[in-house]
């Protein structure tokens, strides 16, 4: 999902403090990997049906090309369910179905037209965010005003002064609260300026600029959050020129022509799920998957065609290898992801009863490039055995593991409770250019590494569910909680009304009971 804040450069969390732990550092404990564990021939098989026979790129051709961009609750993101659903059946994987759930309400994108027109005149580059509304038929004309973002809570007091005008948000000075908190007010001042009558806001990107040449970025601008007034996500070039004029003390007059639908309700839609049983313990069951929604700027190949066909190539490895791991593997191509990791939090509901018997899940949705580490999505005490599988993985690239939590994506619900959601990290220096825009075509994705990739992420699937011991179990709340806060998630899962844990792992408070 990759919310605007994180290009907020001057915000950039750069990590969370935590040192990335490399491979074989740790000799201590000395668990046992696929060496010792009685994993290895069947991973071998595995790693050989991935290498030499697999068609992930054919299925992401086929999901970029055929269907291409598909915003949940669309027609174009039903149809890519259908598609899921008859790619898993013919790869040969068990109890496929889809699992229906709703979305609080629907968006189709329109049109959306700038143009600058005075002091001088020409087009301006510009998309809609996302879940944002429009400008009265054949738009509308106004003077530009900016807004600062790092001083969000005292524009919101101001905001009468949007009345009419188009509104360029911009970052001045140094920010007044934490990231996450400005995030969530940013959401609080385009409520204001919707209804204080302002025309439209440029603010794709947050007061940022947008990244690469020419190039817009779409996305949501919150968990599940619409709003009426149009917001747009502008070129760098086209808002660079604004934010000189306005700098030279020259007010640009601007009009925009932004028209997008919503629906009514909540719409409907689904995630696909398929099953390679487990041959012992089949009520055991880890999660394996990427999303299957996209932005609608382009084919969504890398965001995530790639880690939709590496999940349908990771089944179809194992499938086609004839081994049968020891627990389930439940392969899941999860929907509304981009409007706030929907699917997943619409799959932790559906099988709360069962979730005691989840290992965890293990997600790619970091793009083109090749995965390079494992993210065990909170559970340090995880990582040493993990690191013994890992090992084994050298030759394919992967250099390190470690315990960080990816928010970003479907490993979060799980993470919530306890669970590892376990990320694939992937190097992919060009995702800034194809993430969410225009350029999000199967140009970007090389072959080779997704063929690479879905059998990292076979080989995975498989060692975790087949390994002698069970893997992982949930943790207790309050031992999920202090996780959860040493991990910096507390504030951005407060700020959007989604901390499970009340006071639960606060620091400050002694418990008299431990
Ligand atoms: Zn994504």
């Amino acid at each position: 999902m990759q919310r605007v804040f994180v290009k907020l450069a001057v915000l950039t969390v750069a990590g969370f403090g935590l040192a990335a732990m490399p491979l074989r550092a740790d000799n201590r404990a000395t668990p046992k990997g696929p060496d010792e564990d009685g994993t290895k021939p069947a991973l071998t098989r595995i790693a050989g049906e991935g290498m030499m026979n697999s068609h992930a790129f054919g299925f992401l051709t086929e999901l970029s090309d055929d269907i291409g961009g598909r915003v949940t609750g669309t027609p174009a993101e039903r149809k890519a369910e259908e598609w899921g659903a008859a790619k898993m059946k013919s790869i040969g994987l068990e109890n496929v179905h889809t699992e229906k759930y709703t979305i609080w309400r629907g968006w189709t994108r329109g049109t959306a037209e700038g143009e600058v027109l005075a002091p001088v005149r020409h087009r301006l580059h510009v998309d809609a965010m996302g879940w944002t509304g429009s400008t009265p038929a054949g738009g509308a004309e106004g003077d530009l005003v900016t807004v600062n973002m790092f001083d969000i809570e005292n524009e919101i007091k101001h905001v009468s002064r949007v009345k009419g005008k188009i509104v360029l948000v911009t970052t001045k000075g140094k920010p007044s609260k934490d990231e996450m908190s400005l995030f969530a007010m940013f959401g609080d001042f385009l409520k204001a300026a919707g209804s204080a009558g302002a025309i439209a806001v440029i603010g794709g990107q947050g007061g940022g600029r947008s990244t690469g040449m020419n190039l817009t970025h779409t996305g949501i601008l919150g968990f599940n959050a619409d709003f009426a007034v149009p917001v747009v996500s502008m070129s760098a070039e086209d808002q660079g020129q604004l934010e000189r004029f306005i700098e030279r003390g020259v007010t640009p007059r601007v009009r925009f022509n932004v028209q997008n639908t919503f629906t009514n309700g909540p719409v409907e839609t689904a995630n696909v799920v398929g099953e390679i049983r487990g041959r012992e313990h089949p009520e055991e069951i880890l999660v394996v998957g990427g999303h299957l929604d996209s932005w609608d700027l382009s084919e969504g190949t890398t965001d995530n065609g790639s880690g939709a066909a590496a999940t349908l190539g990771a089944a179809e490895a194992i499938v086609h290898s004839g081994q049968r791991p020891r627990r389930t593997i439940r392969f899941v191509l999860f929907t509304g992801e981009e409007e706030g990791l929907d699917g997943s939090f619409a799959y932790m509901k559906q099988h709360q009863a069962e979730m005691k018997n989840h290992l965890g899940n293990l997600v790619i949705d970091g793009g083109q490039g090749p995965a390079k580490s494992f993210h065990l999505g909170g559970r340090d005490d995880l990582v040493p055995a993990f690191r013994a599988f890992a090992d084994m993985l050298l030759n394919l690239g992967i250099t390190e593991v470690d315990d960080r939590v990816e928010s970003g994506t479907d490993t979060l619900p799980f993470s919530i409770v306890g669970l590892p959601g376990i990320d694939m990290g992937q190097d992919s220096p060009d995702y800034k250019y194809t993430h969410h825009s225009a350029a999000d075509a199967l140009e970007a994705q090389k072959p080779d590494v997704l063929a690479q990739n879905a059998t990292l992420m076979a080989l995975t699937a498989y060692w975790i569910a087949d390994r002698p011991e069970r893997f992982a179990s949930p943790w207790p709340a309050e031992r999920t909680a202090r996780m959860l806060r040493a991990q910096h998630e507390y504030e951005e899962l407060k700020a959007f009304g989604l901390w499970p844990y009340g006071e639960l792992g606060e620091e400050k408070k002694e418990n008299p009971q431990n």
